[in-house]
């Protein structure tokens, strides 16, 4: 038998969803097939989706999330199951960032982005795996983590860590739920354009600097993390398992991302630190470095 891409009869859960990312994996899974639960904090959000999907003759359903409360999660999970008959993949693409340097960030907004971002991974990992392992059922994790789960990020330590930590719950996850063959993945995107990047991609200075970033000279579209995502929702990932796979054109593979990033933060946040071009020609960042 040939092996498929193809997702028809599967039932596939993906949080976030309403927008971005989610949204293009929701898209690319009905259109290889899958019925499709879309989750989300922002319900119009999930109900657009999902109305458009049905709207092209697929199998969708809307729920409202919140993935930082449990009992939030058990009950997506479970409206899942009984409206489209079961659960084969699950996406945990729900994620939120914010740029906060740390002396400046309150507790409450690192409890946000590592609640959201890490324990939401969690709990919805929790609610999937406790259904699969009573039905004695296989199924497929796809966690959206980022280049940041190795690339640090000034500005974004708390993003940075709920994303390294995602790697590791990605790794530790897949061990100890191979054995009742759940696959747990992650995808790495670079940066991709939707509503998360938009302080970034819509002004056309960052945009120019952060395109240097990207070795393949373009920003990513939801599309692009939504092939990948196909591949680790299909059967032609069944050897794979706790693995991270980057969808960046490149991004995570330029070292100075870093320092230029934290320059340019560094400069918007305080005004005693000496302005320098935000788009460095090729060598100025080295000669800059000479300077000080
Ligand atoms: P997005 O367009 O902002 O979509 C994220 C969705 O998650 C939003 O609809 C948001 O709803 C929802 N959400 C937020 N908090 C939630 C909660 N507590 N419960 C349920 N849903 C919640 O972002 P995206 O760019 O698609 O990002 C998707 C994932 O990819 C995230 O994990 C992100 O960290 C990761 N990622 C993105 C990029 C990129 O360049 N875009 C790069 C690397 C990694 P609201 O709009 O109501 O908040």
């Amino acid at each position: 038998m040939k092996p498929n891409l193809d997702l028809t009869g599967k039932v596939a859960l993906v949080t976030g969803g309403g927008s971005g990312i989610g949204q293009g994996i929701a898209r690319m899974f009905a259109s290889l097939g899958a019925s499709v639960a879309v989750a989300d904090l922002d319900l119009s959000g999930a109900e657009s989706t999902a109305h458009a999907l049905e709207a092209e003759g697929h199998p969708a359903l809307a729920l409202e999330v919140d993935v930082q409360t449990a009992d939030s999660v058990d009950a997506m999970v479970t409206r899942t199951i009984e409206s489209l008959g079961g659960l084969d993949i699950l996406v945990n693409s729900a994620g939120v960032g914010s740029e906060s340097m740390i002396v400046d960030m309150l507790e409450e907004e690192w409890d946000w982005v590592l609640g959201v971002n890490l324990k939401g991974t969690f709990l919805c990992t929790r609610a999937a795996a406790r259904w699969w392992i009573a039905q004695k059922r296989p199924g497929k994790i796809i966690n959206l983590s980022s280049i940041n789960e190795t690339v640090p990020l000034a500005g974004e330590v708390h993003y940075c860590a709920s994303k390294g930590g995602v790697m590791m719950f990605t790794r530790a996850a897949a061990l100890e739920l191979a054995p009742y063959r759940i696959h747990v993945n992650a995808l790495a995107p670079g940066m991709i354009e939707t509503p998360l990047t938009e302080e970034v991609t819509q002004i056309p200075e960052l945009r120019r600097m952060h395109l240097k970033q990207v070795p393949f000279g373009r920003f990513g579209q939801p599309e692009d993390v939504a092939r990948a995502a196909a591949f680790l929702a299909s059967e032609w990932s069944d050897w794979v398992t706790g693995h991270t796979l980057f969808v960046d054109g490149g991004m995570h593979l330029v070292g100075e991302e870093s320092y230029v990033w934290a320059m340019e933060r560094a400069m918007r946040h305080d005004d005693s630190i000496p302005r320098v071009p935000l788009c460095w020609p090729p060598g100025a960042l080295e000669d800059k470095a000479g300077d000080s």
